[in-house]
């Protein structure tokens, strides 16, 4: 099968490819072509052109980046963050308990040596931070 690129067309190719304004499937019309076509000969004589600018299209405004929204506790940019949707955060170690001083209120997550949180037990046998830590979601069942 003949190759339908022609030497004339290749010429033309190679002078039209020089005005950045055109694009692909602009010189595809012009060539009758397929602007793949026009794109992969262009790449392949690595010819790599500029994607043509309109310099009256108004530019997309850019959206404000939002640290809480990245972390999907706050959708909407500038309200007020709800604090019970933050993560927990660790507990401070002056509540460290030792083994005989632990109680069933405490949370049992060991901290040190023979110490332990000690703080406000929330979710099992520790508190909301170690939780958070120890208990994973069930995973969904996966079916072979
Ligand atoms: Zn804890």
């Amino acid at each position: 099968m003949p190759s339908p690129w022609s030497v004339e067309k290749q010429e033309q190719l190679r002078e039209l490819a020089k005005d950045q304004s055109l694009s692909n499937g602009h010189i595809a019309d012009l060539l009758g072509m397929t602007r793949n076509a026009v794109a992969g000969k262009l790449y392949r004589w690595k010819i790599f052109r500029s994607r043509p600018v309109d310099p009256n299209k108004p530019k997309k405004p850019r959206k404000p980046k939002n640290f809480f929204a990245e972390l999907g506790v706050c959708k909407t940019p500038g309200l007020p963050v709800d604090p019970t949707l933050l993560p927990p955060t660790e507990p401070a170690r002056e509540y460290a308990v030792s083994l005989m001083d632990l109680r069933h209120k405490h949370c049992r997550y060991p901290v040190e040596d023979n110490m332990f949180c000690g703080s406000k037990r929330v979710r099992g046998a520790y508190c909301d931070y170690h939780a958070e830590r120890c208990y994973q979601p069930p995973r969904p069942p996966r079916y072979v």
